[in-house]
Formats: C-alpha cells, structure tokens, sequence
C-alpha cells in the first residue's frame, strides 16, 4: 500500500483526533477567528432576509404613488452594496484625513463630474459638493454655509407644499431645525388659483429682509418662476437657494426649466426622479460674479463656505457607496433613454390628472405640469387620511397632505400622487388611466365609509377593520390592483 493510500485511510480519523485535540482547538483559535462575514444574508440572518422579502413583494404588487419614491436601478444598488462602504476619507479629493483614498478620490471627482454634466453646467460657472447624506443635511448645510445664526430664511410654508426643512413652526413650537437656528418666514400659494403668490412673496420679502429665499417644492404641480424669486432676492439682498430635491431628474432631462441660470445655490436628493441612491447633493456658483464701481472683477465666495459647512461643520465621513451609486445614477441621467423616461412621466401624471378631473375630483390649482397632482377631497365630503388608509389596505401607496386652506395636518383634505415611481416600471398613459379608475374605486369606498361612521376616525378604522361589507370590497380592489402591478417590470431587483 502507498503512503498517500494509508493516508486517505487514516485521515478521517486523523482529522477527528484534531478536531477534539484541546492544544489544536487552542492553536486554531488563536489563528483565525470564524466570523461569517463572508455569509450571504440569508444563510447569515434570515429574519432580516425575509422581511426584505416581504418589503420586494409589496414593491412588486402594489402601486406606488408616493412622488418623493422611485425605483433605483440594480446597477446603482450593486454600487451601494459595494466594499466602499467600508472607506472612512473625510476631506475631499487630494485633501483627506485618511490614507487609502486613491481610489476614493476618483470615485468622487467622477461623481462630481458627471453631477456637472448631466445639469449641463460648466465647471468655470458651478461647482458641487456630493457628500450631503441626503436632501434634508444638504439643505442644512447651505444655511450653515451661507448665513450666520438668526439669519432670516423665507421657503414656501410646508402646509402649502413646501419642505421641512425651508423652516416650521406652530403657534406653540419651532418644530424645523432650520426654525430654531434661523427665523423662517413662509410665503404661500393663493387659495383661489392654487398658484404661488408672487405679490405677497415680494410684499413679505420687503418688510422681512431675508437673507435667504427658497424655491422649491415637496407637493406643488406647477413650474416656478425663477425669474421672479431672482428679482425679490436681488432686491433685498437674499441669496437664492433652489431645491430641485423632487423634480432634479425632470431637470437634468429638460423635462422642466432649470433654475440653475437665476441660483446661487442648487440643492437636491439623489433618490426621488433623479432615480439613484439615497443622498443629496449642493451645487454653487463659481467664478466671476460682477464688476464693483471701480470696474474691478468681484468673485464668487461660495465654494469655501458650502464645503467647510458639509464638512467639518456638519457631517464625518463620507459615504463613499452612495456617492458611487449617484454616479452610477448621473451616468444613466445623460442617456436618451432618461430623458424619454422623464418626458412620460410627465404625460403620465397628466393622463392621471385628467382622468381624475373627468370623474370629477378637485385637483389643487387645476392640474398639472410636472411629476404630481394633488387631489382636493374636501369637496366630496372626504379627508386625506381616510383615503390613505383605505387605498393602503388595497395596495395604492399614496400620502394624505395638506390643500391650501385646511386646518389640520393630521387629517388634511388632501392626497398628493406621483408618476415616477410607477413610470420606471414602464406604465405608459393608458396606464395610468386605469390607476385613476381604481383610485376612483378607492375614494368611493372611503366615501361611503365616511358617510356610514360619521366624524370619528376610531370608528372608521374599527369598521374598516371588522366590516364584512368593508372588508369585501377592498379585498376586491386589492387584488384587481395586484393582478394589475404584478405584470409590470420591476427594475432593480428579482423577486427571490
Ligand atoms: C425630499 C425633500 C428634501 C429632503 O430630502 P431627504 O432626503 O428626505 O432628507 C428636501 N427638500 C425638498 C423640497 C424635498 O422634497
């Protein structure tokens, strides 16, 4: 027999010897730790594995309505699920903290870039910052930058469609950061037309003397005219920051009009039409910005004071993933295919507005030009919260949200409804007119709910959770809507 025969023999015996020897149970110990780390997420933590999979089903059956959501592309998330999250490189380019960040350094100057190049703006004229973590930070980050505490800020009030974080307070609370470090004073839409209230605006900016005013919207379906904010801020001395956190994907594509020629500042997120990862980015002027009285050049100041506000003031490391996936997501930004994408979803969110205008619902200010509508439900005796929770239970996903004039923001009249969402899963205008027709079915059965349990909304959950009537008929909804969603494409992910 041949020595390496009498070991394959005796190994198995050999190994068992090894495995129970306390001295090389010790030995292996000490030389390698078994941490799974090399585990997939369901070997390593199933619990978390299926709540994922939970979460791809309801993406996959349902309709997505929410018009801050999108479905990022498995391109991008490969980037976001990468090794460079394990990078620390606080600093920028050339100019880090760590060491190890060669590669870092390309990843965000590509980032950067592409950013440039996909709003078509030069590098003489803009420069930007694509560390923010995300839309709100990136907002915070220009009023760090731009303004010294107390500093007075003026955004369109969030009952009327603005964000958060453009200031908001109660008669009792300063609920915004950007309320408690800075005094915020909102402009509003006019309550007849629906429409931003230009003379007002101009009228407050003159008694409040902002330093800054903000364009930009969370729940507004109309285009801005940045001309005009341009003029108010010229006249009293503000800067201009635009938000394009909600429509910078229909920008990038010329869908809508860029404000980049009347900014001093762009802020926006990554992730709602732009349609890459979660993050936000802050774009400034640079270069020449006048002549003085003595004819000599005067100079932007802007990139110092943003940079230095997103880090060190506000923020530590990067995350170098997510800067990775908007670069992914820019590079897509610039192909024919994004701006066809961005096109339809604007025809799309007319097709549903109309729709919903033919069956006789109040859209705010009449209609739409961009991404969403929002529906005014006051008029059929219904609230926003109410159709929430049914078209929940049915698998509509879509927010209840204030109209101009309502009095409570936890049951406001209304319900905002966005198209990019459903128009990266190819919904084309017939589409979205049959969404329109079970929104319809939806909005019926939360009246007739209203109706039959009055003004409690305990009541109303109760019989919504116990009424076979009820319950029947969301149950039918529900999986007409399923049926529907389910032979759609889902970008991004498989279903297992
Ligand atoms: C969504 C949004 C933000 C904030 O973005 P987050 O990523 O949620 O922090 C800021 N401004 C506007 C106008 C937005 O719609």
């Amino acid at each position: 027999m041949s020595s390496s025969k009498i070991l394959r023999q005796i190994w198995p015996v050999l190994r068992r010897w090894k495995s129970t020897s306390p001295s090389t149970a010790i030995s292996k110990s000490t030389t390698a730790l078994s941490w799974p780390g090399e585990e997939s997420l369901s070997e390593n933590d199933p619990e978390v594995f299926n709540l994922i999979q939970e979460e791809k089903h309801r993406q996959i059956e349902g309709l997505e309505l929410i018009a801050s959501e999108n479905f990022c592309s498995k391109a991008a998330l490969e980037a976001l699920g990468s090794c460079l999250n394990n990078k620390y490189s606080e600093g920028y380019p050339g100019n880090r903290y760590y060491g190890g960040n060669e590669v870092i350094d390309k990843i965000e100057v590509l980032c950067q870039n592409r950013a440039l190049d996909a709003f078509e703006i030069s590098p003489d004229k803009w420069g930007v910052n694509v560390q923010p973590y995300s839309g709100s930070p990136a907002n915070f980050a220009v009023y760090t930058g731009l303004l010294k505490p107390h500093d007075r800020i003026m955004g369109l009030d969030l009952p009327h469609g603005g964000h958060l974080t453009h200031g908001f307070m109660t008669d009792t609370k300063r609920v915004s950061a950007t309320s408690i470090y800075f005094e915020s004073m909102p402009y509003r839409l006019n309550i007849d037309t629906g429409l931003i209230d230009y003379d007002k605006l101009h009228e407050t900016a003159r008694l409040f003397r902002p330093k800054l005013i903000i364009a930009g919207y969370s729940a507004y379906s109309r285009k801005l005219e940045y001309h005009l904010f341009r003029q108010i801020c010229d006249e009293v001395g503000a800067f201009l920051l635009s938000d394009i956190a909600h429509i910078s994907g229909l920008v990038a594509a010329g869908a809508l009009p860029t404000p980049f020629e009347h900014s001093d500042v762009v802020s926006t997120t990554t992730h709602k039409t732009l349609r890459g990862p979660r993050s936000g980015m802050v774009f400034f002027r640079r270069g020449k910005k006048g002549v003085d009285k003595k004819g000599k050049d005067v100079m932007y100041d802007l990139e110092k004071k943003i940079d230095g506000a997103v880090f060190p003031a506000l923020q530590g490391g990067p995350h170098n993933h997510a800067i990775a996936g908007v670069a992914v997501a820019l590079k897509q930004a610039m192909t024919p295919y994004f701006k066809e994408y961005q096109f339809q979803t604007v025809k799309n969110s007319k097709a549903m507005a109309e729709e919903l205008i033919c069956r006789k619902y109040t859209l705010v200010s009449g209609g739409t030009d961009n991404h969403l509508c929002l529906i005014d439900l006051r008029p059929q005796g219904m609230d926003g919260a109410r159709a929430e929770k049914v078209l929940d239970l049915a698998s509509i996903t879509a927010n209840k949200n204030t109209c101009p004039g309502d009095k409570s923001a936890l049951v406001p009249g209304g319900m905002r409804l966005g198209a990019p969402a459903l128009t990266s899963r190819n919904f084309l205008e017939k589409d979205f007119v049959q969404v329109a027709e079970f929104l319809d079915q939806g909005f019926q059965i939360t009246s007739e709910l209203t109706q039959a349990t009055g003004k409690s909304m305990k009541e109303f959950r109760a019989t919504l959770e116990h009424d076979q009537y009820f319950k029947g008929k969301i149950a039918d909804l529900r999986s007409q809507v399923q049926a529907f969603s389910k032979e759609f494409p889902m970008p991004g992910f498989e279903e297992r």
